[in-house]
Order: structure tokens, then sequence, then C-alpha cells
């Protein structure tokens, strides 16, 4: 008998009793804007700041409306101007580029490897086209970020972090989102804390967070800010700086404020389940997963594997033959976007010079991610049969 699985890979655990309480709160009260505080109180979205700052060491955190606005407003904080270049991961999502092409700026992609990171060889070769690299750490997985900076830093490129599947995770030691001069993070449902829509900027630099704040429409109540930086420091910069509305609000926050609490655990238990899968993966035939350094403290909120070489057709013939038994799988190397995955060539708004090792690598990402509404015994299910239909299909070809 096939094993058949019935979990639904895009369902997120429910809002915890704190949350819920926490958010009828503010419904109750009614103050849902950020800067509506009465004599004395300070907000959810305000606290949220403060504790997400402390929790990551950054001087200074901004809560944003979604992850994709945290990145175009971390581009004009540092200063991107429509026209300019700004380097960014060809395996990435599509709000990555989109947020370039938002403020008239100019992708230009930069390869990706077997180990799914930027490709630091192709990196060094393009970063005198631009002042700035928006690296993508995407699918949580983290390039070696010591190297990374020693390069950039080397040419003068400002890095910009987007942390929406590192949230949680470390470099060796150091936390995603901090070696760069911004990090940005999403609360998205499907990200590490869930909110719906949301997003983060953290930040140690005086100046650029004080434009962040501005952009983000604060007004001129930017003195409500406890995560930011000293009111002198928007002296300068307020009349300069366009409002660019996109604030979090308080009926958010509260929700994700106890979440930010449960952090650490919840990405001890998206680690399990990823053991379980990647030990079922290991030796499979035709399959390769991707290797991890011991640098990399990651957070597998999500598992990828590659089936490098491999034809389109039989690579559309497992993912057929795992969806009849309920496992979806996802496929970067589709010629059509479908849902999250997209390729490159697919973004026509930011067109870009053929790259055969990165298309070689790209056709072969398979996808899917590890919701924590799995038990470990579901994690084996779904590997068991991605294993069953991947070995079959080996034996039939070779
Ligand atoms: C989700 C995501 C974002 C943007 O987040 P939104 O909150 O959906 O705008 C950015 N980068 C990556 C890699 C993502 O997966």
């Amino acid at each position: 008998m096939k094993d058949i699985f019935y979990g639904d890979f895009t369902q997120q655990e429910p809002i915890s009793d704190e949350g819920i309480d926490a958010a009828l709160a503010v419904l109750k009260h009614g103050r849902l804007h950020r800067y509506n505080e009465t004599e004395g109180e300070v907000g959810e979205t305000a606290l949220l700041e403060l504790e997400f700052a402390a929790q990551m060491g950054a001087k200074y955190c901004l809560a944003v409306a979604s992850g994709g606005y945290a990145l175009s407003t971390a581009l004009r904080a540092v200063g991107v101007k429509p026209g300019d270049k700004v380097l960014t991961n060809v395996f990435t999502l599509a709000p990555v580029p989109g947020a370039i092409a938002s403020i008239g700026a100019i992708p230009i992609f930069v390869g990706v490897t077997e180990g799914l990171v930027i490709d630091l060889k192709d990196l060094a070769s393009k970063l005198d086209q631009a002042d700035v690299l928006l690296l993508s750490h995407m699918r949580g997985h983290i390039v070696d970020m010591v190297a990374l900076m020693k390069l950039t830093q080397a040419y003068g490129v400002t890095v910009i972090e987007d942390c929406a599947h590192t949230m949680g995770a470390k470099w060796d030691n150091v936390w995603s989102g901090r070696s760069g001069v911004i990090g940005c993070y999403s609360s998205q449902t499907y990200k590490h804390i869930n909110s719906g829509e949301g997003g983060f900027l953290i930040c140690d630099d005086d100046e650029t967070m004080a434009r962040a704040i501005i952009l983000s429409g604060s007004y001129m109540i930017y003195g409500k800010h406890r995560a930011g930086p000293p009111t002198e420091t928007f002296k300068e910069l307020k009349l300069v700086t366009p409002n660019i509305s996109g604030r979090m609000d308080n009926l958010r926050a509260a929700i994700l404020r106890p979440q930010l609490r449960c952090l650490e655990s919840q990405c001890e238990a998206w680690n399990e389940r990823y053991r379980v899968v990647n030990s079922a993966l290991a030796q499979v035939p035709g399959l390769t997963c991707v290797v991890r350094p011991h640098q990399e403290h990651f957070v597998a909120s999500s598992y990828q594997f590659l089936l490098l070489d491999w034809s389109g057709d039989a690579i559309c013939e497992i993912l057929d033959a795992t969806k009849s038994r309920g496992v979806e799988l996802k496929w970067f190397g589709a010629s059509n976007p479908v849902g999250f995955t997209s390729r490159y060539d697919s973004w026509e708004y930011a067109p870009s010079e053929p790259m055969p090792a990165s298309d070689r690598v790209l056709h072969g990402i398979i996808d899917m991610r590890l919701p924590l509404t799995f038990s470990l015994d579901d994690c084996s299910t779904v590997a068991r049969i991605i294993c069953d239909e991947v070995s079959r299909a080996y034996r039939n070809t070779n």
C-alpha cells in the first residue's frame, strides 16, 4: 500500500490565547494607530520595536506594513536613487527585485551556488557595478557572511540583508540581519512570526534609521519612537525626506509580541522537522541534499533539495506522482512562475544576462514548506513519499 499524506502545507499554527487577549485589548480601547497613545502610554508597536531591537542586539528597530515595504524603505534610507543599480540574488522571491524596481532602481542579479547561497565569485566580478547589495537569505540559506562582508567592504558596497526566512538564525554566532547596515524581516503569515502582513527594519546608524522612520510615515511624531535615534537626528532630515506611509499598527504588534518571546523554541521545532526530512532524503539516488556549513545556525521553516541535471519532463513526472499522494512540491525551474516560485527570466521588468551555472541549479530546486502544524511523523511520511517517487523515477531512467 502506498502512503498518502493528508496534511496541509500552507496551514500555520493558530494565534495563541496570549496573542488573542492582547489583540482584544487593543480592539477594546480602539487605539489601533501606532501614534495614538494616551498620556504616559507606550503603544504595542513601540513596545514591539523595543523588544525586537533588544532581542537582536540592535540599537534601533522600525516596524512597518510588510517585508517588501521594509526592503524598499531600506533601499531609500541608504540613498538608492532612481536609475541606480542594486546587486541582488538571482535565487530569491519576487518582492526582492520588486522592491528595487519600486524605487526606479535596476536589479543586477548575482548567481546562486549548489549550496543555494549567493555565488561569491560572481559577486566579486560585479561589485564594481553598484553601491548597494540587497542580500536575500532565500529560504533560510546563509552565505559565509565573514567572506561576504570582507568582499563588499573592499569595494565600499553597502549591504542590506533580506531576512524574511532567517529571523532567529545566525552565521557563526552573529544574528542574521546584524552584518549589513540594515536587516529587514517579514511577519507575513508564511514567515517565522505571523501577523498576516507586517515587517521590520533593524539598524545601528542614527541617520539611516531617522530617514527610515520619516519615510515610513511618522508625520512629525517621530519623538514617539522608543527604538529610534535621538530627536536631534531628525532636524536636518525631516524636510527633505518624503512621507511614504507604510506603518505597522497596534493590532498586529499586539499579536506579534508574544510570538517573539517564543521565537527560539519555534525555530528549534522547525529544525527538528528539517532533520527528520533531511536524514530520510540523504541517501536517495539522483537527489542532492543541500550541504549546510557548520557555522550556519539556520532556521528551516522550509526544505529544499536538488534534482540536478534531470530533464524538465522527468521533474514534472515526479511532481505529479508526489502530488497524487498529497505532497505538493514547488519547482523553481518551471517555465511559468507559479505561486511563490519564479525564475529571474520571468521578471521581465528587470532583464538579466543569461547565467548558465545558476540556471542549472535553479532548474533543479525543489521546495516545500514544513509548517509547525506537521508532526514529526507527518514529516517522515512526506519524506518517504518523496524518496519512493524519486527512487522510482531514477530506476526508470537509469
Ligand atoms: C516573503 C518575502 C519577502 C517579503 O515579505 P512580504 O512581507 O510578503 O512583503 C522578502 N523576501 C523574501 C525572500 C520573502 O520570502
